[in-house]
């Protein structure tokens, strides 16, 4: 058994769509597929832009939804051009689903995270049916599964924990009895124990596709996607990057922590413990090699494997000649951040121990700093620490590889090209097992930088 997963701009067109179909059927000759599918490309943003506008009373909401409902539409006629009537009022009748959700999101001028869950499954749902209904509609042995039968959360809406035992044996059970050569599944979506529809967050659907390639032990995981495969740095910004042919689980999750979104991070987690290697392969150009991500031949001897960012970051800085003096001080500074859902990316201490500054989203950046200040509203008053400093507009770069820490002189050369080339570095720091170091530098820096970095490494 295969099992694949293709992103968003694989199934982004009718056009790409067909090259996913191919694909399908060429493996399906020898082996059984399963299939996990992103929605339609730039759709789930669409459908979040469409329910904020109808909570903020925006009537343009439906204008939003016209074009979510004209861009599906128009890839089942194109995918499907006789005989679509039944699929079309299958696809119109989801359709209206939405846009009696987005009327009522309007009406009650509210968006809760389980209503946004709701909202976004649509993109996957529809995504899903229209691949599976446009393989049968050419006889290919296809069926449609809804994952949200099988991947079983709780209901921590908009990033729901996997329930791992009842989620395997659904998986085991449904393969063990699937007829159909190939099954399509929509990634992301989810539903609680109690029934409720949840999602597995952002990037969700390469999850969707290693928690049943783990459950089902298979030999490979295959990602497809837009690119060939993970690249030395990201090729949209540096002409030069180039595929890296194997790469270890560590590294793929480092670079993908710091920005290579090609994966996402908590993917690996299901696949790695079992040892099952990652294929990233190209939708658009399925001949090319790809990256295989494994512990097995990864470690070459270049000390850098690649070269990440983050753009929209804000840098806090929280400083005070009384810091040290705090009890629990980064027990409380920690647990604020944590209760209110902020993700830190990167930490760095001076070692004075009188500063310390954390790299956040910058969405992030108003209700971090509101909750820091607010938890050691005492310690400001008293002047032991000064009121949390926020810097905007930033972005983190990160060199990354398991080879570095046997190799001197590596960060040094990364701060020596960033300075000759007149780049700010706003903070630094260095994972502990030596297997990053990443820089806080200006988001306007970002494309000198990875190119200047880039040439210093990889292009010697
Ligand atoms: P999908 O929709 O297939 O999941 P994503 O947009 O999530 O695709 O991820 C693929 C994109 O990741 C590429 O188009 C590329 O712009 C970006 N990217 C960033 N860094 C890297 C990198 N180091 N290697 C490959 N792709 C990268
Ligand atoms: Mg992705």
């Amino acid at each position: 058994m295969k099992v694949l997963k293709f992103g968003g701009t694989s199934v982004g067109s009718s056009k790409n769509i067909n090259k996913v179909i191919n694909i399908l059927t060429n493996y399906s000759k020898t082996d059984s597929v399963v299939c996990v599918v992103s929605a339609v490309g730039g759709i789930t943003d669409k459908l979040l832009v469409a329910g904020d506008l109808a909570k903020n009373k925006d009537e343009d909401f439906n204008e939003a939804f016209k074009t979510i409902k004209e861009i599906h539409i128009s890839i089942v006629k194109e995918l499907i051009p006789t005989k679509n009537e039944p699929i079309i009022s299958y696809v119109q009748e989801k359709l209206n689903e939405l846009k009696s959700l987005l009327d009522g999101i309007f009406l009650i001028n509210e968006l809760s995270p389980k209503t946004s869950d709701k909202l976004v499954s649509f993109g996957e749902l529809l995504s899903s049916f229209i691949i599976a209904e446009t393989m049968k509609s050419r006889d290919i042995s296809a069926e449609r599964k809804n994952s949200q039968d099988i991947v079983v959360t709780n209901s921590n809406f908009t990033k729901a924990e996997v329930d791992y035992k009842i989620t395997d044996k659904n998986i085991l059970e449904y393969f063990k009895s699937a007829k159909e050569r190939i099954t399509i599944l929509p990634g992301f979506v989810s539903r609680s124990k109690s029934g409720e529809q949840t999602t597995l967050g952002r990037g969700g659907s390469d999850f969707t596709a290693a928690i049943i390639a783990a459950a089902l032990n298979v030999t490979q995981l295959e990602i497809w996607t837009d690119v060939s495969g993970m690249f030395t740095t990201n090729p949209k910004l540096v002409k030069q990057a180039y595929p890296i042919e194997k790469i270890s689980y560590q590294e793929a999750m480092e670079l993908s922590h710091f920005g290579a979104k090609v994966l996402y991070p908590p993917t690996v987690q299901p696949v790695l413990d079992l040892n099952i290697p990652i294929h990233i392969k190209n939708t658009l150009d399925p001949e090319a090699i790809g990256t295989i991500i494994s512990n097995k031949d990864a470690h070459s001897t270049s000390p850098v494997k690649g070269i990440s960012n983050i753009n929209n970051i804000a840098l806090l800085t929280l400083q005070g000649s009384g810091m040290i003096g705090i009890p629990g001080f980064s027990r409380r500074l920690f647990e604020t951040l944590s209760q209110e859902k902020i993700n830190v990316i990167m930490i760095t201490q001076a070692s004075s121990e009188h500063s310390i500054c954390l790299g956040i989203e910058e969405k992030d950046a108003h209700a971090a700093k509101a909750a820091i200040d607010t938890t050691f509203e005492n310690e400001i008053e008293l002047h032991k620490i000064d009121p949390i400093i926020v810097e905007r507009d930033l972005s983190i770069i990160a060199l990354v590889g398991d080879n570095m820490k046997n190799h001197q002189g590596i960060s040094g050369k990364m701060f020596s090209t960033l300075g000759k080339n007149n780049i700010n570095i706003r903070a630094i720091a260095q994972g502990a097992s030596e297997k990053n170091i990443s820089a806080v530098i200006l988001q306007c820096d970002v494309k000198k930088a990875l190119n200047t970095l880039h040439e210093q490494f990889f292009e010697i």
